[in-house]
């Protein structure tokens, strides 16, 4: 069973009293929590890190309402403009690829819900999410600031483009299916570092690229996700 201890980054977290969406963390949601990291770690996922953050971090806050019963569950769901948050064992698979070290800066492309930024933050990165929609930004960005997520910032933009005043980064997380890996994200990343990116139309593989030097990237092709598709530009409302 994992523990949070007393000086990680959610145990210093206080949640806002006047939070709109649900955020009661009950000892149902922690058993049915607790569960959920037995069955990540059974498939595989062994970064203490990564199950230490997901198992401190309440999923169902980030899920509507109507789906609080199945947030332990290992499957993805809807979260609004026809997007979802990914199922943990991906979140879980993608964190421990990346292997974020405390204050390392991270850039998250698809913010989605906000779950996988908050899971990146807590293992100690200073995280950078961008997300195309509007809606969605607005809402994590609400949800992530009533949690009191002070090392997220978040951005309504074009994730193609990556966020030039920003880089490098020692680490960078697409979390939608990308028909090829965008230049732009080459370029901001930091050498010697890291990114995750799942390429691939219908189906994506995932592929972890290390850049080497100037020009020189090591890319490594792993397994197979299906993810929504990275869209170009931005949508309004
Ligand atoms: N990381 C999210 C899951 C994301 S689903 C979570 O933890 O909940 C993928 C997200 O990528 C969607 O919200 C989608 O709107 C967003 N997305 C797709 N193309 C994008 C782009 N070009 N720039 C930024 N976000 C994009």
């Amino acid at each position: 069973m994992l523990v949070v201890g007393k000086n990680s980054n959610l145990a210093r977290t206080r949640y806002h009293k006047k939070q709109a969406i649900h955020v009661k963390d009950t000892y149902r949601h922690k058993g049915l929590r607790r569960r959920l990291i037995g069955e990540l770690q059974k498939k595989g996922i062994s970064d203490e890190r990564v199950l230490e953050a997901m198992g401190a971090l309440p999923r169902h806050f980030f899920l509507d309402k109507a789906f609080e019963e199945w947030a332990y569950e290992d499957k993805p769901f809807p979260i609004g403009s026809e997007q979802t948050i990914s199922q943990p064992y991906t979140v879980a698979y993608m964190s421990n690829l990346l292997n974020v070290q405390p204050r390392e800066k991270v850039l998250e492309i698809g913010t989605g819900s906000g779950y996988q930024a908050a899971v990146l933050a807590l293992m100690g990165g200073r995280v950078y999410t961008i997300e195309r929609h509007e809606s969605l930004y607005v809402k994590a960005k609400e949800m992530l600031h009533s949690l009191n997520m002070g090392n997220i910032r978040c951005f309504h933009r074009d994730g193609f483009k990556g966020l030039p005043e920003f880089a490098p980064f020692h680490k960078i997380m697409v979390t939608a299916g990308a028909p090829e890996v965008p230049e732009a994200l080459r370029q901001q990343l930091a050498i010697g570092g890291l990114m995750v990116i799942p390429v691939g139309k219908n189906a994506q593989k995932m592929h972890c690229i290390e850049r080497i030097d100037e020009t020189r990237y090591d890319e490594k092709i792993m397994g197979d996700f299906r993810f929504v598709p990275f869209l170009k530009g931005v949508e309004k409302g």
